[in-house]
């Protein structure tokens, strides 16, 4: 493993700034407001200073898009449509200088973040088109001569919160969606990354966005919440991000009754039984566990590996994990960078010292890099117990726990035991397992024989614990409309 302690070169942050909020059309930066800073984590260093809305912003952030509403929702499908497309080819065409600054805030490898862009860009266009497909339906009438209609019609102004760890895609999602629906929106993404959320609403500007349909705030995250979510002209919240928030955000909504959509944290199983080619599946299943450092709500997590194939398994998973390359994530070689922040690192100490405390062995990786930033070494752990607290609270970073297994029904009722239902990974030979599985296992996405869990058209989402509604797919922007009957009498 190749690591780098020295802090990325000044001159790559140089270039980093436009950190603003937008209300009604207009940008506003850190001029009569407080302001707070953001952190590269690969030196620890500022980098920027992020204005924090006052009440008086996040009040006219919301009397904005009340305003914008009735405007955004009259017009043709085809005019929204059209201008998330033109948004969706500015930030093809802005990839470098959205990749660069998103790397600089959050520390993910720069094709990694390019990689971010394009497929966000994807899922924009995907949207767009979306926006022609929101018609009601006509029913048959009881009455004679008489016509019912079920019209579709969008929720009204949303409050949506976004995190860092995919800080283009996830405010995006939110976005594209509830704009191609006739919603506008009052956004706030994460203060650890927030230039990502801001490429997307200047490339909205750029392509036509009338003034409030979407305005974009930071600050303090409880005092945003709050404030937005108890505003009475809100009629819907969107939030991504941990499970503790999440309930929080959804009691504020359930307090004024309003519809909530909820992408909250993940403990993705992987059930790999020994009729497979382990190489093949360990080069996957690395690749997936260190992307974007684990700090991703479907990074696998908790793997349960069948007897026969166990002991080839860890050893060949362990191999792979010691060859990647730590280091400064704006160096195009670079796979691992830095986590987003100490408190992470602090997250991972305490999570490897009480697996080991519970019998498990460091097979890679396992310590802190030591030097400025947040880094941490790419860590597999074997022979994890149940018990461990990894094995049920979600790492986010770049720890693996691998567990063996014996049979097909103890393995399901292991991958089933959290509260957690995102993601989940199947890997075996026998088509008619392949088939069976995946009613059984409880969660939002099984991956079968690949880690995929969807693309720019697909639904996104999980169960229990993990939240409710879609964050992607057809069902993401039919989340923000709501049908209403009309019925005419003969
Ligand atoms: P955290 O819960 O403290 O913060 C996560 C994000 O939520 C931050 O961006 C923060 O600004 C925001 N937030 C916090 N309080 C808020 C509030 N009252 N209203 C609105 N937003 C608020 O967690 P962390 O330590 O920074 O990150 C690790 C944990 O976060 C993990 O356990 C993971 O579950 C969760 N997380 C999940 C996702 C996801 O994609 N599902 C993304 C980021 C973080």
């Amino acid at each position: 493993m190749s690591i780098a302690t020295s802090p990325a070169p000044a001159s790559s942050e140089s270039a980093y700034g436009g950190l603003e909020l937008l209300i009604d059309g207009q940008w506003h930066g850190t001029e009569g407001r407080q302001s707070r800073p953001v952190i590269n984590p690969s030196t620890g260093r500022e980098i920027g200073r992020l204005p924090v809305a006052t009440t008086e912003d996040l009040d006219a952030a919301v009397a904005a898009a009340t305003r914008a509403f009735p405007v955004w929702r009259g017009t043709a499908p085809e005019h929204r449509a059209n201008i998330l497309h033109r948004a969706a080819a500015l930030l093809r065409e802005r990839v470098e200088e959205i990749a660069r600054p998103m790397t600089l805030e959050e520390g993910k490898p720069i094709r990694e973040s390019r990689g971010e862009v394009l497929f966000t860009a994807g899922i924009m266009d995907f949207l767009a088109g979306e926006a022609m497909q929101t018609s009601g339906k006509v029913v048959p009438g009881a009455v004679p001569g008489g016509a019912t209609l079920v019209l579709s019609e969008p929720v009204g102004p949303v409050a949506a919160f976004s995190p860092w760890n995919y800080p283009l895609t996830v405010p995006t999602r939110k976005i594209a969606a509830a704009l191609a629906a006739g919603c506008t929106m009052v956004i706030k993404p994460a203060e650890e990354a927030p230039t990502s959320g801001l490429a997307v609403a200047r490339a909205l500007v750029d392509a036509g966005l009338p003034a409030g349909v979407l305005n974009v705030v930071f600050g303090d995250p409880a005092h945003i919440s709050e404030r937005l979510i108890t505003s009475p002209q809100i009629r819907m919240v969107s939030f991504t991000g941990s499970t503790g928030v999440g309930k929080h955000i959804a009691s504020l909504a359930a307090a004024g009754a309003k519809p909530c959509m909820l992408e909250l944290g993940g403990h993705a199983p992987v059930l790999v039984f020994d009729d497979v080619d382990v190489d093949a599946v360990v080069a996957q299943l690395v690749g997936s566990k260190f992307h974007n450092n684990g700090q991703s709500c479907g990074s696998p997590c908790r793997f349960y590996v069948q007897d026969a194939i166990y002991d080839r398994f860890v050893e060949r998973f362990a191999e792979l994990t010691s060859r990647i390359r730590v280091g400064d994530p704006m160096e195009e070689s670079t796979q691992l960078g830095p986590l987003i922040s100490d408190r992470r690192i602090r997250a991972m100490e305490h999570l490897i010292q009480d697996a080991v405390e519970h019998g498990a062995r460091i097979v890679a990786g396992g310590e802190a890099v030591p030097g400025d930033g947040y880094w941490w070494q790419p860590t597999a752990l074997a022979d994890v117990p149940e018990d461990a607290v990894i094995m049920n609270e979600e790492p986010f970073g770049p720890v693996a726990a691998i567990s063996r297994f014996s049979t097909e029904e103890e393995v399901v009722e292991r991958a089933n035991r959290l509260p957690y239902g995102l993601g989940s990974y199947l890997f075996t030979s026998s088509l008619p397992r392949a088939l069976r599985l995946p009613a059984l296992i409880e969660a939002g996405m099984v991956s079968v024989n690949a880690c995929n869990l969807g693309g720019v058209d697909t639904f996104f989402g999980g169960v229990k614990e993990s939240g409710y509604g879609s964050e992607g797919g057809p069902e993401a922007v039919a989340a923000f409309l709501r049908p209403k009957l009309v019925t005419y009498a003969a």
